[in-house]
């Protein structure tokens, strides 16, 4: 894996570097109220939200801050989960999967306040996200909008193929949908003012120290480091696929997904000839995700793994990905690509509540954790104050076996199986749309001909008509009127 992004492109945002606080390790014993397992975006929300309800926080991360996903994130806040609607209303009902909805909207006003405020630096927010179709269903556009806009009370735009097309230069894509109120932030310039927020808010970050052991019995748990020994109430798990030992159940909930993305080079004046829209675009079947930043680079996700790959790999996936949506930009150069394991759960949603009196967890984030960590710090921080038990909205999604080394097989070959598929339905699209094309044409060009047959035919007949006339009568000049003389 890259080392996280640092000075060396010019943009703003996602591209700058950010001071590091001094990290200190625990080297001695401590008691807390809550003990928060992981420094990532979820750990460093709860340990924020805890904070600042009073509670005396300790969070421990066995790298540095935003080792695992949180520090590679592109910074997309949407509303939503890794599920598909459709699932989820099938599993939990409309009602309760609205509720769940209207969440994910709370924790994107969470991060729009959080991103206001002074100890997010470059964090450089812009509005709207795009989200394409790759095939021409725009049955489906409407059923989504539906959902989207009535059911769940999203604010959406329907754009039809023709204003997509106006704003990225490209016939892969059809019909797609807008959220004006989505926005993107510098996702590591975020993760930065979180830990600064927490810190502020007086909790403790210990970098360097990794949980190897939890006694859960006892009212105060026991939590072991290398060196040293934490006693808490509570404990949170946000360790996401990474925890390991601390509790093995839990890990083993997760599909470690590997995600890769690269920064190209500067693209100069030919990117916004093709790209026309300022925030981020993704396509429906999740095969790329990208936007720009720093005015003329693409900020590019594309292509996911169960099994760590070579940054090389990745990198040249993320190049042709780019060629086939855009051949007019050419061959672009990649200044640096990275790739981090976000975790998947088998039902798609986050892990988030309480497993037994004092143990939490919040993971499962998978590719969408802006939105759902924050709001995952707050529903467990009010759950811990038992003032609010809106985490039980999530108890339908159980702690479920991701099936181990198998789990992750059989995950990749979905995976590649649905992009596969989803690859082929766009080419069909295309295939359909480009004979659709050739038909128009085909018909327009038919039906010219059958009216320059028609008049052929009408001038033949007139003239046949004339022929068969008989000869014109002698004109009847009018008589002059005889002469006066
Ligand atoms: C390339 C990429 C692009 C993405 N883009 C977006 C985006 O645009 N928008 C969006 O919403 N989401 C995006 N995501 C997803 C998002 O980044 C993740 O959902 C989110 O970061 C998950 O956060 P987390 O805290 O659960 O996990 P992590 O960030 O993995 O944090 C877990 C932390 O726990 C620590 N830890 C684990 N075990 C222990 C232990 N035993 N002791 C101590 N510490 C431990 C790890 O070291 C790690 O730092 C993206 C992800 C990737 C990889």
């Amino acid at each position: 894996m890259d080392s996280l992004p640092t000075s060396a492109t010019n943009g703003p945002g996602f591209t700058a570097e950010t001071e590091t606080e001094p990290h200190a390790r625990l080297n001695f014993d401590l008691d807390v109220d809550l003990c928060v397992i992981g420094a990532g975006l979820a750990g460093l929300s709860v340990a924020l939200e805890a904070a600042q309800a009073g509670l005396s926080v300790a969070v421990l991360e066995s790298g540095r801050i935003g080792w695992g996903a949180s520090g590679y994130n592109l910074g997309s806040v949407m509303p939503g989960y890794g599920v598909p609607i459709a699932d989820l209303i099938a599993r939990v009902g409309l009602d309760h999967a609205s509720a769940l909805w209207a969440l994910t909207r709370e924790g994107m006003e969470i991060v729009r306040a959080r991103a206001a405020d002074e100890a997010m630096t470059d964090v450089a927010l812009s509005d709207g996200a795009l989200e394409v179709s790759n095939v021409d269903r725009g049955d489906r556009l409407v059923e989504r909008l539906q959902t989207l806009g009535v059911d769940f009370g999203s604010e959406v735009e329907g754009w039809a193929t023709d204003k997509v097309r106006d704003v990225l230069r490209t016939d892969r894509y059809f019909h797609g949908i807008h959220y004006p109120t989505a926005f993107q932030i510098d996702g590591r310039s975020y993760l930065r003012g979180l830990e600064r927020l927490a810190r502020r808010a007086g909790a403790r970050i210990f970098e360097e120290t990794p949980v190897v052991e939890i006694d859960f019995s006892g009212i105060r748990k026991r939590i072991f480091t290398p060196n040293a020994r934490l006693r808490a109430s509570d404990i949170v798990l946000a360790g996401s696929v990474h925890l390991g030992a601390p509790s093995r159940r839990v890990a083993e909930t997760l599909l470690p997904v590997w995600r890769a993305a690269a920064l190209t080079a500067p693209l100069g004046d030919r990117l916004p000839e093709v790209i026309g829209f300022a925030g981020s675009i993704a396509d429906t079947d999740g095969v790329d995700h990208y936007r720009i930043v720093g005015g003329d680079r693409l900020l590019w996700a594309s292509g996911e793994t169960t099994f760590e790959v070579a940054p090389q790999r990745l990198e040249r996936i993320v190049r042709r990905r780019i060629r086939t949506v855009f051949p007019q930009l050419g061959g672009v150069a990649i200044d640096r690509s990275f790739s981090a394991a976000v975790g998947v759960t088998v039902h798609g949603m986050p892990q988030i509540g309480e497993l037994r009196p004092g143990l939490w967890v919040a993971s499962g984030f998978g590719r969408q954790g802006l939105a759902t960590t924050a709001i995952a710090g707050r529903l467990i921080a009010r759950g811990l104050s038992h003032a609010d038990e809106r985490w039980k909205l999530f108890s339908p999604f159980d702690l479920v076996w991701a099936g181990g080394r198998i789990g992750r097989i059989v995950g990749q070959g979905v995976y590649l199986a649905a992009r596969e598929g989803a690859l082929a339905a766009g080419a069909l699209a295309r295939y359909r749309e480009r004979a659709a094309d050739r038909t128009r044409v085909r018909d327009a060009r038919a039906e010219v001909k059958r009216e320059q047959r028609q008049a052929r035919v009408a001038l033949l007949r007139s003239a046949e008509t004339t022929r068969a006339l008989p000869p014109n009568p002698p004109s009847r000049r009018p008589v002059p009127p005889p002469s006066a003389e």
